[in-house]
């Protein structure tokens, strides 16, 4: 596997090392038999936090033997259920998610929008499983069955890496997920993951200039974009859209009496995004009654809603378009619609 090493409290009754502690991405491994120890949880808090996904998710033989591990032992963790062999040379554990299994299967780690979404990241996830696999690979296997070679038709997106940076096991970091997810998503759909990585705290705006290194020249303009202020995937792909038209539009907005409001479009458009994470949602009597004040407000208000968002985003264009231009406190409201126009047919989204 790719990037650093792992630490793992074997089960020989070794003690961590605390020197192992500086290396970049420990793996602790706790097997039923150490789970009471008082040292380990503290150990294992200090040394990889909460959030650090998969910090036990896939072990090599390597690693176990670097940790104390005889053979027999691995041999006997793995009959006993506490290990789970899930490739040659790598093991998992009973709390190991099925889809970095999956990926370990192929030969690789969890990567690209599988693994964003693992994290929790809003992503337009497409069904398949995306894999990040090491240049030198050339063993790839089925991803539910490790002893069959991969299908040529199947649902696995592989993302090939020369250089990988170091990720917890099992899993691609962050930034080299969301650097090949720029090439796997719609760009306002990655934009909206980039918006949620970073809102998440996934991302830092520091781990942005990495990110910038790994992405081509129209993702990079699309990072100067970015908003950690947007609360949902479908608000930032139509707040990338109205940009994109030329129009002015800001995040967030604090109505008196009506409370906070997705996006609002030259001042006088409201547009709420409207959706769970991945349907249409009705319109309940609070958002009825806030549309009633934000029209009384002279406010004119668009919900377009997950399908169509995500499906026909042309028509969320002209929706928006229509409204500026047909909204009479807009300042020269016709050349702002004319030109949106000119920009959404050179955008394709006539
Ligand atoms: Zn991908």
């Amino acid at each position: 596997m790719f990037g650093g090493r792992a630490t793992l409290c074997g089960d020989q009754g070794m003690a961590p090392k605390l020197a192992s502690l500086a290396r970049p991405h420990p793996i602790l491994l706790i097997t039923e038999h150490h789970a009471g120890r008082t040292d380990v949880p503290s150990w294992e808090s200090r040394t990889l936090g909460h959030r650090d996904p998969g910090s036990m998710d896939d072990a090599t033989t390597h690693d176990l033997r670097a940790a104390g591990w005889t053979r027999r032992g691995i041999a006997r963790a793995v009959d006993a259920g506490d290990l789970i062999r899930v490739r040659r040379g790598h093991y998992a554990t009973a709390r190991t998610p099925e889809a970095v299994m999956r990926a370990i299967r192929v030969g690789g780690r969890l990567g690209c929008v599988s693994e964003l979404r693992y994290r929790g990241v809003w992503v337009l996830d497409d069904g398949a499983l995306h894999v990040q696999v090491a240049g030198h690979t050339s063993d790839l296997r089925h991803p539910d069955a490790g002893t069959a070679p991969m299908p040529a038709d199947s649902e696995v997106r592989l993302h090939w890496h020369d250089e990988a940076e170091p990720g917890p096991a099992g899993h691609a970091s962050v930034v080299d997920a969301l650097a090949d997810a720029s090439r796997c998503l719609e760009r306002r759909a990655w934009v909206a993951s980039v918006d949620s990585a970073l809102r998440r705290g996934e991302l830092s705006r520091a781990t942005v200039h990495a990110l910038r290194q790994r992405v081509n020249a129209a993702a990079r303009r699309d990072l100067e974009g970015v908003d950690a202020r947007a609360e949902s995937g479908l608000e930032s792909i139509v707040r990338v859209l109205a940009t994109d038209l030329g129009l002015r539009v800001r995040p967030q907005v604090t109505f008196r009496g009506v409370g906070r409001v997705d996006l609002v479009v030259e001042d006088w458009i409201v547009v709420e995004a409207d959706g769970a994470a991945f349907h249409d949602v009705s319109m309940s009597a609070t958002d009825r009654r806030r549309d009633a004040m934000l029209t009384a407000m002279n406010r004119t208000v668009l919900r377009p809603g997950y399908s169509l968002i995500v499906s026909d985003v042309a028509a969320v264009g002209r929706q928006l378009i229509a409204a500026v231009g047909n909204h009479r406190r807009v300042p020269r409201s016709g050349e702002l619609a004319a030109r949106a126009r000119i920009r959404a047919r050179r955008l394709g989204i006539p």
